[in-house]
């Protein structure tokens, strides 16, 4: 696939770009925009080059796994609202975007000023990601936890 090779996405997958990570497994990818219109602004991948979202197979998976990074913006940055984008034209490799909104941001209601990029130092990026990272994995302990206190009475 020739447009691959050129894909700014795929490189960040392959590791040859640096990035603040927020979530990874096998199949998808989650990391903050470097080029943030809110802290926290977020971008999730497949890690497979499609160059569409609606070409993404396993696409039920891609939006469990899209809605759980959106709950756990909600949860760190403490907002309600986690603006959710697909676009496409910019980067031909598939992603969401994840966007907080708060009061005050200088975004319109009801839409993103595109120009309205804040300015986060690499310290607060890198921590942003940290605790939206750590949030993520808490989220699957407890879901451990309670399997287990589950599979513990069923023992009676
Ligand atoms: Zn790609």
């Amino acid at each position: 696939m020739p447009e691959k090779k050129y894909c700014i996405f795929c490189k960040l997958v392959e590791g040859k770009i640096p990035y603040y990570k927020v979530y990874e497994d096998k199949d998808f990818l989650a990391f903050l925009d470097i080029r943030p219109l809110n802290p926290g602004h977020t971008l999730v991948i497949p890690k497979k080059h499609y160059k569409w979202v609606w070409d993404v197979p396993n696409i039920d998976k891609y939006f469990k796994v899209t809605q759980k990074i959106a709950n756990a913006i909600k949860e760190i940055m403490k907002t309600e609202l986690i603006v959710s984008i697909i676009f496409g034209e910019a980067v031909q490799h598939a992603h969401v975007w994840l966007v907080p909104k708060f009061k005050g941001d200088g975004h319109p209601f009801g839409w993103l000023d595109m120009k309205n990029v804040k300015d986060i130092s690499k310290k607060e990026m890198k921590e942003i990601a940290e605790k939206i990272s750590k949030e993520l994995k808490n989220k699957k302990k407890d879901k451990k936890l309670f399997l287990k206190h589950f599979n513990h009475r069923n023992n009676y």
